[in-house]
């Protein structure tokens, strides 16, 4: 097994093995305050979190590669190519002789997903906040406090002209414009074809149309935006957004 071990933020003491490390006996009898298993989204997220309080130490190790200069990674129109890449996938084999998939690199599954950005169910949120002991958490698991550290999480682009000829749209509450995620709708959106799908949905199947999902109303049919930078090519995923570079930078 490969093994690339991302230190966030050293403490002096640690200091020289900062950034990204392939030979993990370079951590040989070193001491971390955290050692996170897994560099992809929920790992890179809490250890950027974590790694926000420069007094703290925190290790990354990630079984897969380091992927930040491989463009089938990294430039979304090169997406198709990442599946025949045997060495960017986990084929976990399922008790039926199935195989499920996941992202094995630095980033995981955000390295290899298809960067559609989607909220849940508003009910959804306040069931799972049920379930976790209602409000017990400060309500932070209910929909409202998910939806405060979506936002918080969120740099949304507004839709240009030409892309809200072809059917985007936003509503500008439903999103934040500072945090480290960038989402923005592509440039090479269908024109006729996407728009006539929306309508079969609204008109044939009276799904409710929405101009912009993220509000917590999922079940309508409307066009959601894709986790992108503003050049629309290359491709967010949690090693930008959450200062998983393994450097000591913080997302912008
Ligand atoms: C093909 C595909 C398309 C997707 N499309 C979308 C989409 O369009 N929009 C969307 O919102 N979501 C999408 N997703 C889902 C989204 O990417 C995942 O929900 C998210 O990445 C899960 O985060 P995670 O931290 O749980 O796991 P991951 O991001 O997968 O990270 C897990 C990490 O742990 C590492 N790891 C595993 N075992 C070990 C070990 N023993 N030692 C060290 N490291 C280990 C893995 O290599 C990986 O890097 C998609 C997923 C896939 C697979």
């Amino acid at each position: 097994m490969r093994l690339l071990i991302p230190i966030l933020f050293s403490l002096p003491l640690a200091s020289a093995l900062s950034g990204v490390i392939r030979d993990a006996n370079a951590v040989n009898n070193q001491v971390f305050d955290y050692v996170i298993v897994g560099g992809g989204l929920g790992g890179f997220a809490v250890a950027g979190r974590l790694s926000e309080d420069p007094g703290v130490t925190v290790l990354v190790i990630e079984a897969g590669g380091d992927t930040r200069q491989d463009p089938v990674v990294s430039d979304s129109t090169q997406y198709p190519n990442v599946y025949g890449r045997d060495d960017l996938w986990w084929k976990w084999r399922t008790t039926d002789g199935k195989e499920m998939m996941g992202g094995k690199m630095l980033g995981g599954s955000t390295g290899i997903n298809g960067m559609t950005y989607t909220r849940g169910q508003k009910e959804q949120y306040d069931a799972l906040a049920q379930l976790l002991g209602g409000d017990s958490n400060g309500g932070r698991w209910t929909w409202d406090g998910m939806f405060a550290a979506m936002k918080k999480a969120e740099s949304f682009s507004p839709p240009n002209d030409e892309q809200r000829a072809k059917g985007a749209n936003y509503n500008p509450d439903y999103h934040g414009y500072s945090g480290p995620v960038q989402v923005t709708f592509p440039s090479k959106m269908y024109g006729q074809q996407m728009k006539a799908f929306h309508d079969v949905c609204a008109t044939n199947f009276s799904i409710p149309h929405s101009d912009d999902p993220a509000g917590g109303s999922a079940a309508v049919v409307g066009f959601v935006p894709n986790v992108s930078d503003h050049q629309l090519v290359q491709k967010t995923d949690c090693r930008q957004s959450t200062g998983g570079s393994g450097t000591a930078a913080r997302p912008p």
